[in-house]
């Protein structure tokens, strides 16, 4: 094989006349014109002086060009790098520098803006498409359609994917061509997946989920996307008719579950929804079945790793749990501190072992050291416990983790007791400073549509469910979690928010 992962991925459906997007216009793209214009677009690439090796940073909204410079960037050995679509100037300074991309693609609309960066980075900068004159797509339009695959081993970059910035800077995983190969493969076992398979796509493809989970097992499996800009319930709602698998993050799903319109006579040809990126509220996953008859499946996954874990395709999915690691991939919990594996059923960190972790953090080796070790388990910052039946349920990141009076503390306990308080919808527990106990709990308390939330029958709750350490001393009601694009909620936010609140307090 001279490139493994565009031999798998793109290579079989070279000249397929067969639909791989479907549009939200109603518009269809072959597999032939997809792979045509990926042709055109490495030709591009190299005419513009890009080599194996170097690196694409892409900051475009979602299109079909920019998938098409995705699987362009493969058969010519580029690096891609593509990056959230939120990030202002002043953030994306930081990636193309910390990259050393050679090209950095962006939309006309912030051209003016980003040029600055181009200049300071010493990277070339191209719009992709779309203001008329000089963009990467009209030059490739000028390109022949044939472009000759570049040789690549397993281990090459195939991908630099910044880290979601949730517990602090973002970091770039190198992502190699086994990695992703190998990931996409497991998936395709696992869930099933077959060129019958029409997947309802309205993730953003600057992550993994959008780019590695959705569109790599699609293209392995041969299927077709219904490839979406964005969600919009009123969108998922016309076309999921024409779906067979969906996958998202929790929130599309609540807003799904928001819209009276989406019931079981609209889902019932579905045969999978897949949720990750977030935990799924028990809720969610509850209201979900009662309404549609179909169990979400959740799986776990990071931009380290892609996807770590999946609840079974056939078999029990249970509500709370990531289920198992998928095949070729090893779990472990260890003490956070001195690593030793735990017994099962204790919570610790987890670490994760397989051809799905990558290759280290870009141009950190030291950080790379600390977290990836010497004989392959790379410790993903995640606490974990796994179950009697090996089903793995994430507790919380170890950042996370608040240390009060001496006693440890996870915030995942606390919000499963808060969530299930009458009125509350959801919640988010931090740890703020506290002069007597170092940490002490911070709770926000989200409400449902339309009701209020007493305070006091929670507090009574709270002293009677909860050791005196774990309840909340602080209790705040907001209308909305913040949350990134993927959904996360932003804890490092809320913890600077009530940073000073029991100082204040105690002063
Ligand atoms: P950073 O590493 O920069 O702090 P991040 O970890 O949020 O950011 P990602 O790699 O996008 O960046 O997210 C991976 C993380 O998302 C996992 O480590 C885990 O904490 C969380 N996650 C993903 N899927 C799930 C899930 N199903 N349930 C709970 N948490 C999940
Ligand atoms: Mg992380």
């Amino acid at each position: 094989m001279t490139n493994p992962l565009y031999d798998a991925l793109f290579a079989p459906h070279t000249g397929s006349d067969r639909v791989f997007m479907h549009l939200s216009d109603g518009g269809k793209v072959t597999y032939a014109a997809f792979l045509q214009m990926a042709d055109r677009t490495a030709q591009a690439l190299v005419s513009l002086g890009v080599a194996p090796g170097d690196r694409v940073a892409v900051h475009v909204e979602k299109s079909v060009q920019a998938l098409a410079l995705y699987s362009a960037c493969i058969k010519a050995g580029v690096v891609f790098l593509p990056l959230n679509t939120a990030y202002t100037a002043k953030e994306l300074e930081y990636f193309v520098g910390d990259s050393g991309a050679a090209l950095f693609v962006c939309d006309p609309g912030e051209a003016e803006a980003v040029a600055p960066i181009a200049q300071a980075t010493g990277a070339m900068l191209r719009t992709l498409a779309g203001d008329g004159s000089g963009t990467l797509s009209d030059l490739a339009a000028t390109m022949p359609a044939q472009f000759e695959t570049v040789a690549c081993g397993e281990d090459d970059l195939a991908a630099l994917l910044y880290t979601s910035g949730t517990t602090g800077r973002s970091k770039g995983a190198m992502l190699t061509q086994r990695n992703l190969l190998s990931n996409a493969q497991a998936l395709v076992a696992c869930w099933r997946f077959t060129e019958g398979d029409v997947l309802l796509h309205a993730l953003p493809i600057f992550h993994s989920h959008g780019l590695f989970v959705a569109t790599n097992v699609t293209l392995l499996a041969g299927g077709a996307l219904i490839f979406l800009p964005k969600f919009d319930a009123d969108t998922v709602l016309r076309l999921l008719p024409q779906a067979t698998t969906m996958m998202g993050v929790p929130t599309f799903y609540t807003r799904l579950l928001d819209d009276p319109r989406f019931d079981r006579a609209l889902t019932a040809h579905m045969r999978l929804f897949v949720s990750g990126s977030a935990p799924l509220l028990a809720d969610t996953h509850v209201a979900f079945e009662a309404r549609t008859g179909h169990r979400i499946l959740e799986r776990y996954g990071m931009t380290e790793t892609s996807m770590n874990t999946s609840n079974p395709y056939d078999g029990d999915r249970r509500a709370g749990t990531v289920g198992f690691p998928l095949p070729g991939v090893e779990a472990r919990i260890c003490d956070p501190e001195t690593r030793a594996e735990l017994p099962r059923g204790e919570t610790g960190m987890l670490h994760v072992r397989g051809p799905n972790v990558f290759k280290g953090y870009w141009q950190m080796p030291e950080k790379t050291r600390e977290e990836l070790q010497d004989d392959g388990w790379f410790i993903t910052g995640d606490l974990a416990r796994i179950d009697a039946d090996g089903y793995v349920t994430i507790v919380g990141r170890g950042k996370d983790l608040i240390i009060s009076g001496g006693y440890n503390i996870y915030p995942k306990e606390i919000e499963l007791f808060l969530d299930a308080q009458p009125g509350v919808k959801e919640s988010a527990v931090v740890g703020a400073p506290h002069p007597d106990f170092g940490e002490s709990v911070v709770a926000v308390l989200v409400p449902e549509a339309g009701e209020t939330i007493d305070l006091a029958t929670i507090e009574a709750a709270a002293r009677a469910d909860l050791a005196g350490f774990k309840r909340p001393r602080h209790v705040v009601v907001m209308e909305d979690l913040p949350r990134n694009t993927m959904g996360k909620v932003q804890k490092a936010d809320l913890r600077k928010q009530f940073a000073g609140v029991f100082q204040h307090k105690a002063s």
